[in-house]
């Protein structure tokens, strides 16, 4: 029997870490034995779901290379399917309908709680045949009374839960519309899901789930429910704590590589090993390395591992993220170096692509002014000779390389007695604008010659004039 798995969202707003990383172990798994990786939209809940989510939910998936090899299913187009099974189990004798009118349950409610008891439907209805003509009613699962209902957690171990605790659950609402629990078993079964993964958030769902699917005669699926991701306060990992969106990972900065590894290891472990490639996760990859316990996040390693595939994946495969970002801050590359070429000087020096398009803005544009600090220390009237004469030695080079380039500031600084860095410093003022930059013969290779010397004898009038002004 080959393996599935599902990713289940439901479409109530942007796809966020807690997510991606339950999608990410149920894409790692089903890659792992070469089985299948479904997506099913839970937008059952017509009024909090919505297409911008669904959309933001692919986006989301996509960005990270999370392709889907089944789906996506929508669970709104599978209404006739559901009403099958409500009316299956009804006939079966296996559900029932409630005739129930809220205030009985609220009072139901409010009784068991002034008796120091769990609220819970007490099952009126179970057993009852005088059903009323014209009175609204839902449907109600028969959930077994005696017994327990044991989940062999892949992850968290085995949890028994008493049948005696659970109440007969809502599985189809007075309009006729199956409720959650009930879509999920029955999707689940149809779709031939072999292993459930995903947030501790449902694991009371579960036991009922597992009666449900019971009831219908289906094979029960593994289960393996992961601990929530918690921010570095200790608590639930939310808005509060910054960007919990995949997509504002993307508009940050940040690689999908570097997410995906960093999603990974939250919760998960091999070793210590801290380095992984979507091909190293399949291989290594399992739900038994997983913790039982929340993880939290942090963001610095989460940079740490940016910097680390901003140098070492491919510098087209960067290119190709790197891209967006120039899009986005309106950079107009085609007036300055190839973006493989700022990558192989920048990639480096920055922690995120964002920063490295903020950076990199004198490559492709002229500034108008000097940095005010930068000019204050290294434009000064001592500067004018080290540039100037810098400036004739650049001229004349026929090769612009970064060796000849270099081989002309080391000249330079030589024949008047002075330390590179006086020389050095003045230079890239002059040709960045600024005091920082990569090293300045890659610099300068990259702006190339003509904007290179334009750019240098602008500073030397910058010193002029503010020499003049001085005097
Ligand atoms: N639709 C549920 C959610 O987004 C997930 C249900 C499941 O994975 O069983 O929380």
């Amino acid at each position: 029997m080959s393996l599935v798995t599902r990713f289940a969202p439901s479409p109530t707003g942007y796809l966020h870490v807690g997510g991606a990383r339950t999608a990410l172990y149920s894409w790692l798994y089903a890659k792992k034995f070469g089985g299948t990786f479904i997506l099913r939209i839970e937008d059952t809940d017509l009024e909090r779901s919505n297409q911008a989510s669904v959309d933001a939910i692919l986006e989301g998936m996509q960005w990270l290379g999370l392709a889907h090899d089944d789906g996506p299913y929508y669970q709104t187009q599978r209404f006739d399917l559901y009403k099958e099974v409500v009316a299956q189990l009804l006939a079966e004798g296996k559900a029932y309908k409630c005739f129930c009118t809220m205030e009985e349950v609220d009072a139901m409610r409010e009784a068991q709680m002034a008796a120091g008891l769990k609220p819970k439907y007490n099952g009126m209805w179970r057993d009852r045949t005088d059903h009323p003509q014209d009175k609204p009613y839902v449907i109600r699962f028969k959930n077994p009374q005696d017994g327990v209902v044991v989940i062999d957690d892949m992850i968290k171990g085995r949890i028994e839960i008493a049948n005696a605790e659970l109440d007969d659950l809502i599985i189809a609402r007075s309009d006729g519309t199956p409720t959650y629990n009930l879509t999920v078993v029955v999707d689940d079964w149809k779709m031939g899901v072999t292993h459930v993964i995903r947030g501790d958030d449902h694991i009371n769902n579960t036991p009922r789930q597992m009666n449900i699917l019971a009831a219908l005669g289906a094979d029960i699926p593994k289960y393996a429910h992961v601990p929530m991701i918690l921010g570095d306060d200790g608590k639930r990992l939310s808005k509060r704590h910054g960007a919990v969106s995949v997509m504002q990972y993307r508009d940050n900065g940040f690689l999908p590589e570097a997410l995906l590894n960093y999603l990974v290891r939250l919760g998960w472990s091999h070793g210590d090993q801290e380095i992984f490639s979507k091909a190293d996760l399949i291989e290594l990859f399992d739900l038994t390395g997983c913790n039982r316990a929340p993880s939290a996040f942090n963001t610095d390693k989460l940079i740490w591992l940016n910097q680390h595939y901003m140098k070492t994946l491919p510098a087209e495969q960067v290119a190709a993220q790197l891209a967006w970002h120039v899009t986005e801050q309106k950079l107009d590359i085609s007036q300055g170096p190839a973006l493989t070429e700022l990558i192989a000087v920048q990639a480096e020096r920055v922690k995120t692509l964002k920063e490295l398009v903020e950076v990199s803005r004198y490559f492709y544009e002229d500034f108008t002014d000097f940095e005010e600090n930068a000019a204050k220390k290294h434009l000064r009237p001592v500067a004018a000779e080290p540039l100037a004469l810098v400036q004739q030695k650049l001229a004349e080079l026929a090769d612009w390389q970064p060796e000849p380039i270099h081989a002309a500031i080391n000249a330079a600084a030589e024949q008047l007695g002075l330390g590179m860095g006086k020389v050095g410093m003045p230079l890239r003022v002059a040709v960045t604008g600024g005091g920082n930059s990569p090293a300045l013969d890659h610099t300068l290779a990259l702006l190339g010659k003509t904007r290179s010397l334009a750019r240098i004898a602008k500073a030397l009038d910058f010193i002029a004039e503010r020499a003049a002004a001085s005097e």
